[in-house]
């Protein structure tokens, strides 16, 4: 199994555009899960970017869609105080 360095990859043609068009609107790739979702709030945390030098205020969007933004931002995170704890950890107990 070669041991390919992230660029080797992206020399190989893997890079996706970051934003399509399709019939529905532009959607935007993310980069943990590698699809393309609609340019919505419902699939993309959003911020407001600084005004420009126009004073308008553009939305920006996270690079990982909510589903992945946890995974991808956040991978130390534990969720509540309960972690979940294989048979091997517990001692073998059943
Ligand atoms: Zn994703």
């Amino acid at each position: 199994m070669p041991n390919l360095t992230r660029n080797e990859l992206l020399s190989k043609g893997n890079a996706l555009p970051k934003f399509i068009e399709t019939e529905l609107g532009k959607e935007k790739l993310c980069i943990e899960c590698q699809e393309y979702w609609p340019l919505d709030h419902e699939f993309w945390f959003t911020y407001r970017n600084k005004p420009n030098k126009k004073g308008e205020r553009t939305i920006g969007y996270e690079a990982a869609c909510k589903c992945c933004y946890g995974i991808r931002y956040r991978p130390q995170k534990q969720k509540g105080t309960g972690q979940i704890k294989s048979y091997f950890e517990r001692g073998g107990e059943f």
